[in-house]
Formats: structure tokens, sequence, C-alpha cells
């Protein structure tokens, strides 16, 4: 029997439309530091996202193009969001955190043609310009000081200037199939050199729909979220595609993501949901400790990006009344992955061993665990391997192979085309998914694997210490031991024995580091986690002890 449906394509052309005609009223604020925040609605969002379309069309931007956009988050950017896609071209996110080197292997792998920049980050622009060979027009959003540019090959416009002239509707958006590219993000490169992952119409609005789902995010118009994951790392978690879809207002904190800023702009604006990466969250708790302020407006705050340590969920539930709740994802997919949400039922105690997991895939997220010699692993709680996944939001492959096409490297694809994760832990009969750590960081010892992240959680629970990185180092005798770098807060007198001995109460003896390291802050990636390679990189080079 045929189906009786009709086919529309799933396009973010049709978000756009939406959120700016039944959404109108909907607000994106951004901050601004000083003085009001700027506001605007989703109807003058999707006006001015028609003419930055007219405006890129006019600059000769083609269906499939990659325009790259370096920015934070704001509401220029969320025009960009919206715009670059539905004109058939693609949305390309830069991480202004990057090392400049790693950002001009991007642009040049990209082939981007047109960059769209804030001001405030032309300084990091302009020196790369030189070595941006395909960069033919920068667009400057924002305040900045333009006199960095001066004398540089690409044509510089003004992005006020350059829409102003612009029809705010009548855009011929083109017919699109729903499995073209709607925007490219290269992962960070924790692990190894950038790799572009290209999400499609399709995968963007089924992503944004899950995001909405109530057993995800569950955004609502009555809602305010307030995305501090940055718009460069994953699409700010599909938030502000997912946003426009349901009518909910978007806070959107642009440079200002120091503990203090994001405190007094919850407190002012009163966001309902927050999202971004355990270490933001950290700061925000010593801010919030040291300067309490009212946050009772946020209902939910999103941690993902990097295991979330319990004595934080905890230590923000008890001291400030605010429920963390761990996802987890990866560039790879999309991001939304899992949401631990706990079962039914159950009270504050019993939803604990829940909540600090990785939580439960959505429907469309299929999960399978694989053992070290390739078998597919029961779902026991107990049989830990290396976790794959796949769905309709899920990368099949990367962009830009050395022939121009995408591919597939193996240890990132299984030969049945599943995703592997490198992402190491066990799931329970009732799919709660427990990572014990990333492939390359877990801690070979004599045959055994050591968590480092569970050493972690356990030094992040003690009441000295501010963070904990633990990583593998070589040993002669066992092959890799563990290294324990902590992080001290202000007027902590506690010894490494010390240490050792809250651990020995906590895990087998066994795995107990026996080498330590003080430090003033772990190492940070460009999207705020621990960058365990530099940590390694610093032991071998005698740096810490
Ligand atoms: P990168 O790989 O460069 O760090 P991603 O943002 O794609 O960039 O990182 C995805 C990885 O982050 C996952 O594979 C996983 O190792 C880690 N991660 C994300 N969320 C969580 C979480 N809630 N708990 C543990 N690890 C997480």
């Amino acid at each position: 029997m045929q189906s009786t449906m009709q086919d529309v394509p799933l396009t973010v052309t049709r978000i756009l439309a939406h959120g700016a005609r039944i959404h109108g009223s909907a607000r994106v604020t951004t901050w601004t530091g000083e003085g009001e925040p700027e506001r605007r609605t989703f109807a003058e969002i999707g006006t001015r996202a028609t003419r930055l379309a007219h405006a890129l069309r006019a600059l000769g931007v083609a269906e499939g193009e990659p325009v790259g956009t370096l920015m934070w988050n704001n509401g220029d950017h969320v025009e960009a969001y919206l715009a670059i896609p539905s004109m058939g071209a693609v949305l390309h996110t830069l991480n202004l955190r990057l090392p400049p080197e790693q950002l001009v292997w991007i642009v040049r792998h990209a082939a981007d043609r047109v960059v769209i920049v804030n001001g405030s980050l032309l300084p990091l622009l302009a020196p790369l310009l030189p070595h941006l060979d395909s960069v033919e027009h920068v667009i400057v959003s924002g305040p900045g000081d333009r006199s960095v540019l001066e004398g540089v090959k690409p044509r510089v416009h003004l992005y006020e200037e350059l829409i102003a002239g612009q029809p705010g509707d009548h855009y011929p958006w083109p017919e699109i199939d729903e499995r073209q590219a709607a925007a490219l993000c290269y992962t960070s490169g924790t692990t190894g050199e950038p790799k572009g992952v290209v999400y499609s119409h399709r995968s963007v609005y089924l992503h944004a729909m899950e995001v909405n789902a109530a057993a995800s995010f569950g955004l609502t118009p009555a809602e305010t979220c307030l995305p501090v994951v940055p718009m460069f790392h994953v699409n700010a978690w599909g938030l502000p595609h997912a946003a426009f879809m349901a009518g909910t207002s978007l806070l959107m904190p642009d440079r200002f993501l120091q503990p203090a800023p994001l405190a007094e702009m919850i407190e002012k604006e009163r966001p309902t949901v927050s999202a971004g990466v355990p270490t933001i969250w950290q700061g925000l708790l010593g801010e919030l400790d040291a300067r309490p302020r009212d946050m009772s407006s946020l209902r939910t705050v999103i941690s993902g990006g990097s295991a979330c340590p319990p004595a934080l969920m905890k230590a923000f539930e008890e001291r400030h009344g605010l429920t963390l709740v761990q996802a987890w994802g990866m560039t790879e997919t999309s991001p939304l992955g899992s949401v631990a949400f706990p079962p039914a039922g159950l009270d504050a105690e019993e939803a604990w061993p829940y909540r600090v997991t990785q939580g439960r895939m959505p429907a469309s997220v299929e999960a399978r665990l694989i053992g070290p010699g390739g078998q597919e692993l029961p779902w026991d709680g107990e049989s830990a391997g290396e976790l794959e996944v796949r769905g309709p939001w899920i990368a099949g492959a990367y962009h830009g192979g050395a022939d121009g096409e995408p591919y597939r490297p193996e240890d990132k694809f299984s030969p049945d085309g599943w995703l592997r994760t490198g992402d190491v832990g066990t799931i329970t009969p009732d799919g709660f998914l427990n990572l014990t750590d990333r492939a390359k960081d877990v801690i070979k010892s004599g045959g055994e694997w050591i968590s480092s992240v569970e050493l972690e959680n356990h030094l992040m629970a003690h009441p000295e210490i501010a963070e904990a990185a633990v990583v593998a180092v070589p040993d002669e005798k066992w092959g890799e031991r563990p290294l324990a770098a902590v992080v001290l807060r202000d007027g902590a007198a506690v010894d490494y024995e010390g240490l050792r001995a809250f651990l020995g109460e906590r895990v087998a003896r066994w795995q107990l580091p026996e080498r330590w390291a003080l430090l003033q802050s772990v190492p940070k990636t460009s999207v705020g986690k621990f960058d365990k390679k530099v940590l390694r990189k610093q032991y071998a080079d005698g740096e810490l002890i």
C-alpha cells in the first residue's frame, strides 16, 4: 500500500517563515555589557534575515556555497543562521577560540568566499586574512575597530549598510531538497585534525523538533532560552533553530561569557532554560557562592560537552536551587544524543543515580556497544564498550576528502555505517548510558582500565578542590598509570597524601594515582573542555610535577 501523505521537504526556510510569522512577537535579546540589551522580535529578525539573503545574493553567493561566520551569540548571528541555509547556501560557523593556524586550515578547507565577522573579532581575523586566499568579502557586524582592515585584499562591507538597501520581503527562496547541505561545522579537534560535518536541512529540522520535545529540552513559547554554548559549537546545540520553531525567546550573551555578567543577565532577563559545558557552570557556581543572585527563573540548566561532575550538580541544587540536567552529544550527532531525565515515580534520592548518567537516547538515535573484539555487548549496565550510534541527525561521513568527496575514516565509521563515537561506557537494560571515558583518555594499567572521569568526579567532590583532570602517563611496569592534576580552591591546604587517602575511600587501591601535579587552572580546549592532550604533553615535556 502506498502512503497517502504529502511529501513536504523539511527545511530551514520553513523554520524561518514559521518563527517570523507565527511567533513574530518572541524576542532575541543580545547582552551588550553596559547599557540596555539590544532587542529584536522574531518578525524583525525574519525581515532582516530576508534582507541579508538579498545582500548575500548580490555578492554572488550561490546555492551550495559555504558562508563563514566568525561571531558570538547575538541577533545578527541568528539572522545568518536563518538566511544562509534558507537561500540554499551553507552556514559555516567558525570557532573563534581555535588556534589561528587551525582557523586558517578550516577556512581554506571549506573555501569560504564570504565571511561575516563581529567587529569585536576583527583583531583576530585581520592578521589571518593574508592567508585566506578564498575570502573575497568580509562583512562586519556590530561595533569594532575597522582600522585593522586597512589594506586587506577582500572587500569590506558593514552588515547594517549592506542589508539596509535590500527588500525585507519577496526573496525568491529556492525549492530546497531536504537532503541538501544547510550547515557546516568542524569538530574542535580535541583528538586530531578538524573534520567537517555537514548538516542537511532535514537533519537540522528533525533535530530541532527533538530539542523541543518535552523529553529533551522542552522549549515552549512561554519561555526564554539562554544558550551559553557558543553558536560555533555544534550550532549552539541546535537551540537557535529550535527556538525559532517553538517561539521561544532567546537571550544571547554575545561575548559576555564570564561568570559575573552571566549571573547578571540571568537575574535581569530571567531566562527559563540555559545550556553550556560544565566549566561554564563551575564558574557560575563560584560566582553565585561569592555573590548570590536571583536565579529562580531557571527551571533547567543543561550541561553537556563533557562529563558533568555529580558534585557540581549537587552543589547547584543544594546551594542555589538549580537543576542541572546532563546531556551527551558530539559535533557528529548535531549534537543531541541523549538526555538524563530519570524514570517516572522516583523520589529525589532514587532519581540521583540516573541523573548522573548521560541519560537515554531519543527514539531517532539508535545505540549499540562494541567490545574490544568487535562483538556487540549486552545492555546490562556492566559490559563496557565503545558506543556506536546511528540516526537521521548523525553524521555518516566527513566533508571533503582528498578527492573532494565525503570520506569515512575507518576509526570513525563502522563498515555498516554507524558512527564510532570514541566514547566508552555501559548501557543499562532500560537504556541509560553511562560513559566512563573517551577511548583515547582511558588509562590502561596492567591490562585493567581505569576511568579518568571517575577519578575526576571523586576529586572534584573534595571540598578543597576546584578542578581536577586525570590523564594516562607512560609507566614502565604497568604500561600506563593515572596522573592527577588538581587546582585547589583559594586558601586550601591539602597535600597529595590527604587526597590519595580521600580517593582511597572511594576507588580500588590499584586505581590510586601515584603521580600528582598542582595547577593554577586546567588547560581548556576551544569549547571549554579539559584539554588532556595538552596535559599529557606538559607531562612528557617535564613541565608538570
Ligand atoms: P571535540 O570532540 O572536539 O571535543 P565535540 O564537541 O564534538 O568536540 O565533543 C564530543 C565529545 O564530548 C563526545 O564524544 C564525548 O567524549 C564528550 N561529551 C559530550 N557530552 C558529554 C557528557 N555529557 N558526558 C561525557 N562526555 C561528553
